[in-house]
C-alpha cells in the first residue's frame, strides 16, 4: 500500500521511466506484439499486461488501498467480469435495491442464463441485506452513495455481516471516487469503478476498474482474459494523464456540490435537496464516518409548478446531459435517463419522481453556476405565469 498523499499517488505512482530521452511522463507503448523469447513476461493487450496497462494499474491499486487492480474497456466490462468471476451456476447474489441502471440490466437479463439466483434488498440497512441471504449466497453487492438520491450504505456493517457468513462483498465506488471513499479500509473485498466518470473526469474516456487482493485479482484475471474486455493502450495512457488531476478536481467538485446544496436548500422554488454533506440528509452522520468528502453529485426537486424540461432548456451554462463527473457541470432527469427503463411503481418505491434534477457539479466558479440556475428558474416562471 502506498503511504503517500493522494495527489502524489495520482501524479507519480506506477509511472514509467523514459530511459531513452528522460522525458518526465510515461512513454506510450502501443505494441500489440511483444517478444516471447528471453523475456520474464509474455505481454499482450488482452492479457492486461502491456507496460502502460501495468503502470496505470499500480496507480489504481494504490488509490484504492488494494494489493492489485485491473483496467477494463468500460465500467460495465469491469462489473460483468467481476460478477462472472465470483459467481457460478447454483450460486445466489444479494444486491442493493438502487443500482446503476446498466448493472441492474445485467443482473436482470443475464444471470438467469447462467443459473445464478439473485435478490434485491428492500432497503439500505444491514438487516435488509441479512434478510435476503440464502445458504447459497456467495456475493453481496452494494453501491454507495446511490444514484440518484445519494443514500449511504454502511460499509463496516455490511462487510462484517458478509465476513461472518463467508460471503464476498463487492462495491461500485464510482460516485464517491477513490478520493472520497476507500471501501477496502472498511473491509469490503472488491472495488469496482466506471473510470468513465471521476477518474477520466473530462467526459472523453470510457473505462472501468476492479481493485482487490492479489488472490482475488488472480481469479478476475482468469475470467477477464476469456471475456476480453481490455482497454487500448492509448486510452490507458490518456487515463493516466487524467488521474493526475483527480485529487484536485474531485475536491473542487466536492466544494461546489456543498455550496450548491446549501444554495438550493435556501431557494423557495426548490422542494428537496439530497446531498450527504447536508446535515438534513438522512445519512449525513454515516457519510461523515466513512467518506473523506461528500462527492460532486446531488439531486434536487423543483417545486411541482416548475416545468423541468423547460428549466433544462433555459440553462445557458449547465448542460442537460447523460453521464456525469466531468469538469463541466451537467444536469439530468433520472426519470428520463438512468431510471427510464424502470416501471413507474418501482420508481415510486425508490422515491424517484419527474420533478427531480440530478446535478453533476463541475469545477466552474460557483457564482456562475448559481447565476445560471437563478436565471433559468426565473425564465420558466415568467413563461408559465397564468394569463
Ligand atoms: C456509468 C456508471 C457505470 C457504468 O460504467 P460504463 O463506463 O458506462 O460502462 C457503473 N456504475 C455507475 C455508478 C456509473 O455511474
Amino acid at each position: 500500500m502506498d503511504q503517500k498523499g493522494v495527489n502524489t499517488v495520482c501524479i507519480h505512482t506506477g509511472e514509467l521511466e523514459d530511459k531513452e530521452f528522460k522525458g518526465v511522463i510515461s512513454p506510450l507503448y502501443m505494441s500489440t506484439s511483444y517478444a516471447f523469447e528471453d523475456v520474464d513476461v509474455k505481454r499482450y493487450p488482452r492479457y492486461f499486461n502491456t507496460p502502460n496497462q501495468e503502470a496505470l494499474c499500480k496507480k489504481l491499486a494504490a488509490l484504492e488501498h488494494a494489493e492489485a487492480a485491473m483496467i477494463f474497456g468500460s465500467g460495465m466490462a469491469a462489473i460483468s467480469t467481476g460478477l462472472m468471476t465470483f459467481l457460478q451456476a447454483g450460486d445466489h447474489i444479494v444486491l442493493q435495491q438502487t443500482l446503476y441502471g446498466g448493472t441492474y440490466n445485467f443482473v436482470a437479463t443475464q444471470l438467469e442464463k447462467y443459473g445464478i439466483g439473485y435478490s434485491f434488498t428492500s432497503g439500505w440497512a444491514v438487516e435488509d441485506f441479512e434478510k435476503e441471504i440464502k445458504p447459497n449466497t456467495k456475493v453481496i453487492y452494494i453501491e454507495t452513495p446511490s444514484n440518484p438520491l445519494l443514500t449511504i450504505t454502511n460499509l463496516r456493517e455490511v462487510s462484517n455481516l458478509a465476513r461472518q457468513r463467508g460471503i464476498l462483498t463487492m462495491i461500485d465506488n464510482t460516485f464517491a471516487s477513490p478520493v472520497n471513499q476507500n471501501p477496502i479500509d472498511f473491509g469490503i473485498d472488491v472495488v469496482l469503478h466506471s473510470a468513465t466518470k471521476y477518474m477520466g473526469g473530462h467526459s472523453d474516456i470510457c473505462a472501468g476498474v476492479i481493485a482487490s487482493s492479489e488472490e482475488n485479482m488472480e481469479k478476475v484475471f482468469q475470467t477477464a482474459i476469456c471475456f476480453g474486455g481490455s482497454l487500448s493502450d492509448y486510452t490507458v495512457w490518456l487515463l493516466e494523464r487524467s488521474i493526475k488531476t483527480m485529487g484536485i478536481r474531485v475536491n473542487a467538485q466536492n466544494e461546489n456540490a456543498m455550496k450548491m446544496a446549501m444554495y438550493l436548500s435556501s431557494n423557495k422554488d426548490v422542494e428537496n435537496v439530497y446531498y450527504p454533506g447536508l446535515e438534513s440528509h438522512n445519512d449525513h452522520n454515516l457519510a461523515k464516518s466513512q467518506m473523506k468528502g461528500y462527492g460532486g453529485m446531488l439531486t434536487f426537486e423543483l417545486n411541482s409548478d416548475i416545468d423541468v424540461s423547460l428549466f433544462f432548456k433555459s440553462l445557458k451554462l449547465i448542460k442537460p446531459a447523460m453521464s456525469l463527473a466531468g469538469v463541466e457541470s451537467t444536469v439530468s432527469s433520472p426519470v428520463h435517463t438512468s431510471h427510464a427503463l424502470m416501471s413507474p411503481e418501482d420508481r415510486i418505491k425508490q422515491g424517484i419522481n419527474s420533478s427531480q434534477v440530478r446535478f453533476s457539479l463541475g469545477i466552474e466558479e460557483i457564482e456562475d453556476l448559481v447565476t445560471d440556475i437563478e436565471q433559468a428558474i426565473a425564465k420558466v416562471k415568467s413563461a408559465t405565469v397564468p394569463a
